[in-house]
């Protein structure tokens, strides 16, 4: 092993890299009008095939190398990660990694049974975020896009909260004119129940979803409209680069959180890199390019060049979309969010 091993590392404006979002499919069973258009992901849509996806083997190898650089939380995504077979085998692979301390999931908890439940939460996932994007099943079906009830995502969280997982947040994509009328629904339906709803500004990622400036709903009015409802008041971050802005209840009913990407942007302390499910490495939300360490992979790299590849990678990054972003960066080719991960 080379000097650099465990050597946290900073990219040319400082940041370290503290979290890796894997996605390990590119495929799901919604099509949400935000993220996967039916006109664009429709049935003759070509998925991957298997082969071009990383294997766990991969996965685990890179997971590796990026602890050793200063990663500390993994978290596993999509598409929807559920539909990747035999997942848990992965996630126990993950959560094994040395410097490993935080293994979590995004999902849309559709196919979040309790058997998946318990045997996500046994091979070391401590928590999950469960999108959800309305209470009424004619707003939730409009944006699933598959006729998918609220009823059985609410399910799948009380199965996550069932096994025991110790986290559950709830996370709510607002889109003007799509489910704003959902927000204060949503804040009350989880007041007191000890997840966290986070309300997150709808984002121009990707280019298939024809995103509008207008179709965002910014941070402080969400903040308002719950405050007029349910009064809420600002707390401290708990962590240097947490994503969302923190409020509490005043009446102790718990807290919630906004994630305000497009209005106030938090690219200073942007400490995450992404990893596709065909093995590019992102070093932002927004990239237009990526790293292929999928070819890397299979040509033979051994784990000290793996991860000094990374390194470079990483100590070059200069990225800030979100705090730049104008009508020019809008409409780049980005990357899709299915493709990325969230
Ligand atoms: N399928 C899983 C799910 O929906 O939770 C994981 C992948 S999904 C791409 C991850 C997160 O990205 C979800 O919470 C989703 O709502 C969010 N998302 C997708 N497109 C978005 C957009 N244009 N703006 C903001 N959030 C978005
Ligand atoms: Fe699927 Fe998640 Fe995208 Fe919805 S947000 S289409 S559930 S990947
Ligand atoms: Fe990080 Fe890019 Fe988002 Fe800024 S725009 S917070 S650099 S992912």
């Amino acid at each position: 092993m080379t000097a650099d091993a465990g050597k946290a590392i900073t990219d040319r404006l400082g940041r370290h890299v503290r979290d890796l979002r894997i996605s390990v499919t590119d495929r799901c069973n919604f099509r949400c009008v935000y993220c996967m258009p039916k006109k664009v992901f429709g049935a003759s849509y070509k998925f991957l095939p298997r082969s071009e996806l990383l294997s766990f083997e991969e996965l685990e190898r890179v997971a590796a190398a990026a602890a050793q650089l200063g990663v500390r939380k993994l978290r596993i995504t999509g598409g929807e990660p559920l539909v990747r077979h035999d997942l848990e085998r992965l996630l126990e692979r993950l959560a094994g990694i040395a410097g490993i301390e935080d293994l979590s999931m995004t999902t849309n908890a559709s196919l979040l049974t309790r058997e998946r439940a318990a045997a996500i939460k046994a091979a070391g996932v401590n928590r999950v975020n469960v999108s959800l994007d309305a209470l009424d099943d004619e707003t939730f079906m409009r944006i699933n896009d598959v006729g998918f009830p609220v009823q059985k995502v609410l399910q799948g969280i009380e199965n996550a909260e069932a096994v025991g997982i110790g986290s559950i947040k709830v996370n709510m994509v607002v889109k003007r004119g799509a489910n704003e009328h959902s927000i204060v629904p949503m804040a009350r339906f989880f007041h007191g129940t000890g997840h966290i709803v986070r309300f997150i500004e709808y984002m121009d990622v990707g280019h298939t979803n024809g995103w509008r400036l207008d179709d965002v709903v910014p941070a402080t009015e969400i903040a308002a409209m719950i405050d007029r409802e349910l009064p809420i008041e600002p707390l401290q971050a708990n962590y240097a680069g947490e994503v969302a802005k923190r409020w509490c209840y005043t009446d102790g009913g718990g807290e919630i959180g906004i994630i305000s990407s497009v209005t106030q942007p938090f690219c200073g302390e942007c400490t995450r890199a992404r990893l596709s499910a065909v093995g590019m490495l992102y070093t932002c939300l927004f990239a237009t390019s990526g790293h292929d360490l999928r070819e890397a992979l299979r040509s033979g790299i051994d784990d000290d060049a793996l991860r000094q590849r990374l390194s470079a990678i990483w100590t070059a990054r200069t990225d800030r979309y979100s705090e730049v972003r104008s009508e020019a960066t809008v409409s780049l080719p980005k990357i899709e969010m299915s493709y990325i991960g969230g």
